[in-house]
């Protein structure tokens, strides 16, 4: 059987990443997609924001690597030629109470280390964005945007200039935990088997369903999937802000927001809409709710304006209703199997984050 040392399973952005930051460490890395190229699933199923890292719990690995990916993540675009840009955030307050709640989103922005916040009266916010509609705003100056395909193009470009190998068409089907290590067998057009000293699963949806592919991985680890969509909603005609525009968020999400992509196609969205199985198609009926959010700051939103876009389905390891959960990476500490690291859970932030993340795996994995 083939000897590798590390089998990355999965090339989204966080697979990539890991390979990138396990290669240039020096260890030798094989990565494994199901696909026929990089990044076909969530990684460019997503809003394309670099996240500033408002919300997150204090000192959750979401709070932490969002933080840390934003600052590596613009260096990375800058120094790598990869289009972004830091156009900044307005989280918009609708009613006098909203405008309350901002100072409390403000307070949570500082402890997690974003303390570049301020807060807008109307007047000045719509100095900002003269087509917006609001109360008071908070201005976030280190919100982005990127390509996120050229992300990650750079990203396998320097994990293979650092000697890691991609092979795509190379659905992991299965694998048993050894002595030293975990055998895998690897399905496609030219089925193989092969050991690996370390297995890295960022399978992102299917993670968890994987891992319980894996004889030896202990199954009370392994979380359970929960499949939650996010439908967008494109703009006809020309972006009506420069900034992305959020709502002060609501229970369960961030609120039917504006983002804007580098060629400056506005986009509403995501919504949360729990789904049993993998479904990208969009629901046009699903407009009538976003026609009401968005006219909240921009009641200027023609009828008809909006044409249904695409979906993205966020890898959930919490049923609809739970708490939010954090990334989860999971090392020998947690399961006691020494040769797997399992990511689970792995939602937004996780394009900001993917650089930060996979420093965090490399040490976990003492390379
Ligand atoms: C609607 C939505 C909006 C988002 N917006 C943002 C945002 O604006 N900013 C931000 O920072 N983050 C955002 N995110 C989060 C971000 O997109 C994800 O955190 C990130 O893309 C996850 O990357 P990943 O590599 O873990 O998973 P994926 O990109 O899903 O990659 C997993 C890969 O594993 C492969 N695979 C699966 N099973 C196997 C197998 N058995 N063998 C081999 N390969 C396998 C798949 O083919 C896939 O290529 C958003 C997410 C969603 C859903």
């Amino acid at each position: 059987m083939e000897q590798v040392d590390c089998v990355v399973i999965g090339a989204g952005v966080a697979g990539i990443a890991v390979a990138r930051a396990l290669a240039q460490a020096g260890r030798e890395v094989l990565v494994l997609e199901a696909a026929e190229g990089i990044g076909t699933e969530t990684s460019s199923r997503n809003s394309e924001v670099i996240h500033a890292g408002i919300y997150y719990p204090h000192n959750s690995l979401m709070a932490r690597l969002c933080v840390q990916g934003k600052w590596k993540l613009y260096e990375f675009c800058r120094n790598r030629g990869v289009a972004f840009a830091n156009c900044g955030k307005l989280i918009v307050a609708a009613t006098d109470e909203e405008s309350e709640k901002l100072d409390a989103i403000r307070a949570r922005a500082a402890v997690n280390g974003v303390d570049d916040m301020r807060k807008l009266t109307a007047a000045e916010a719509r100095a900002l964005e003269p087509n917006l509609h609001c109360t008071a705003a908070l201005l976030s100056p280190s919100t982005g945007i990127v390509d996120s395909h050229a992300y990650m193009l750079a990203l396998q470009g320097e994990a293979e200039a650092a000697g890691a190998l991609f092979v795509f068409h190379s659905p992991v089907l299965s694998g048993q935990v050894t002595e030293d290590g975990v055998a895998l067998q690897v399905g496609g057009a030219e089925p193989m088997a092969l050991h690996a000293r370390l297995v890295i699963n960022s399978a992102g949806l299917h993670a968890p369903a994987l891992a319980t592919r894996i004889e030896g991985m202990p199954a009370g680890h392994i979380p359970a999937a929960y499949y939650a969509k996010g439908n967008y909603f494109t703009l006809a005609g020309r972006a009506p802000f420069s900034r992305l525009i959020y709502p002060v968020p609501v229970p369960g999400g961030l609120g039917v927001h504006l983002t804007i992509d580098l060629g400056g196609q506005a986009r509403f969205g995501p919504d949360v809409e729990w789904i049993p199985t993998l479904d990208y198609s969009v629901d046009p009926s699903r407009a009538d709710v976003f026609y009401d959010a968005v006219r909240k700051y921009w009641p200027a939103l023609p009828d008809g304006a909006l044409q249904p876009g695409y979906a993205g389905i966020r890898p959930k390891i919490v049923p609809p209703g739970a708490p939010g959960q954090d990334f989860v990476v999971q090392t020998q500490a947690t399961h006691g199997v020494a040769g797997l690291i399992n990511l689970f859970g792995i939602e937004s932030p996780g394009l900001t984050a993917a650089i930060a993340l996979a420093d965090f795996v490399r040490e976990a994995a003492g390379a």
